[in-house]
């Protein structure tokens, strides 16, 4: 009855979509990966229970946007990068502390990861490096907050322009390699790197094997049926 409605409202909103443009969350992440979100791979599918979760960790996020509009030191929230051809991103919020700007982005996570937690992520750390490089802010912060407890944990960051360069240099190389067909290498550490444990792709990855390739040519080895069968139906 209702559960069967809300889990098909979740499932909706999660339908493969392909990805035409970066997001700053890609910044650092597996190239790989992205590569398939741009092809509109199949994917592992997320649970509803998963989702919610998600959901869930927005609207813990929003209360405590709410506490921050309540101080008044919010100047900007939910603002987006200014276009560029690269990427696009929306950070959380940026703050005005002691006269100075802050660009802010909050991160919530269950009790056993947020109790663990002695210092600020480094896929988080990519993120809000950019939004700072592109806010041409030279202040952040990164607050995290436990879901299960609403506790705090906040990491302040200055501006570190060297990661950025690096960062927006790996993603323009990408770039070159979604439009020329060429799936990059798999992570070193596959299949223990964090990434690979919690990717969506990686059945598709196991079979793509670990060198580069061209797409064209993968994608002809799974049509002859070396590959898994739900991926003839998808490519
Ligand atoms: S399994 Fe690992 S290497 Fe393969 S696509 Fe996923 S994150 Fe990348």
């Amino acid at each position: 009855m209702l559960k069967e409605l809300i889990d098909k409202f979740y499932l909706d909103k999660e339908r493969d979509r392909e990805q035409h443009h970066f997001y700053i969350t890609d910044a650092g992440k597996c190239s790989r990966a992205i590569f398939f979100k741009f092809k509109n791979m199949p994917r592992k599918k997320m649970t509803p229970e998963i989702l919610r979760m998600f959901d869930h960790g927005n609207y813990v996020q929003m209360q405590i946007l709410n506490a921050l509009f309540g101080l008044g030191i919010v100047r900007a929230s939910e603002i987006n990068i200014p276009p560029q051809q690269l990427i696009s991103g929306r950070a959380d919020a940026i703050l005005t502390l002691d006269n100075e700007l802050y660009v802010v982005d909050f991160k919530s996570m269950n009790s056993m990861i947020f109790q663990k937690l002695e210092a600020a992520k480094e896929e988080n750390i990519n993120q809000i490096q950019l939004y700072m490089h592109f806010f041409e802010i030279p202040k952040g912060i990164l607050l995290y907050v436990n879901k299960n407890t609403l506790e705090l944990k906040e990491f302040a960051l200055n501006y570190n322009p060297a990661l950025c360069e690096n960062l927006l240099q790996d993603l323009a190389a990408l770039k070159i390699k979604i439009e020329k067909n060429i799936v990059p290498l798999r992570l070193s550490g596959y299949p223990e790197n964090w990434q690979c444990r919690y990717c969506q792709f990686k059945e598709i990855c196991k079979i793509t094997g670990q060198k580069e390739v061209s797409w064209e040519a993968f994608k002809k080895k799974v049509q002859e049926g070396e590959g898994l069968d739900f991926l003839n139906n998808n490519i």
